[in-house]
């Protein structure tokens, strides 16, 4: 289980990391956002814009109706600006430093009453670093069955089998490709 969790965990970072790549050559000229309705309908957004991928996580509520969708927007790098400016414009506390920031909205942001959200910004090469190391065990797994394969090492184990015919001494597994 838990070898199949990391294949599954390497085979799902590389279109990811695909994506990350894509967005991020794209993002000087387009804007690329991706808009989820989380339970009950509240809006959650990723964006990609300007070198930075922007998180946000509202409390914007479109009804029971639009919960669990999700809809996707591109428009040029110079309108989303002015979404940028907006959300700026409402965010109360925040921290920001070299391409990062993190943020929560002001009471009320908008203008309307209650509604607040969170925001993140990070810079597409950090998030890249961020998911790079995610195959990592996945690979290295992968190398060590290899050269346990070719030394003709337990699969299980690593105890060597050269002298053994059909199950490992050492842990008992079954020795691949010998005869049952
Ligand atoms: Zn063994």
């Amino acid at each position: 289980m838990r070898r199949f969790l990391r294949a599954a965990l390497a085979l799902l970072t590389l279109p990811l990391l695909a994506g990350v790549v894509l967005l991020w050559h794209r993002s000087p000229d387009r804007a690329d956002a991706l808009f989820l309705f989380a339970p009950g309908g509240r809006l959650q957004g990723v964006a990609s814009h300007r070198g930075q991928l922007l998180f946000c996580f509202s409390s914007a509520d479109f009804g029971p109706d639009r919960a669990f969708t999700a809809t996707t927007q591109t428009s040029s790098a110079t309108e989303f600006d002015e979404v940028r400016k907006a959300v700026a414009d409402n965010l109360g506390p925040q921290w920001a430093r070299a391409g990062l920031q993190f943020g929560v909205s002001k009471a009320d942001a908008f203008g309307v009453t209650g509604a607040k959200y969170a925001l993140a910004v990070l810079p597409h090469w950090l998030v890249l670093l961020l998911v790079l190391p995610l195959p990592v065990p996945w690979l290295r797994h992968a190398r060590e069955m290899r050269r346990r394969r070719t030394r003709r090492l337990c699969l299980t184990c690593g105890y060597d089998l050269r002298a053994t015919v059909d199950r490992c001494p050492e842990c008992g597994a079954a020795v691949p490709g010998a005869a049952a």
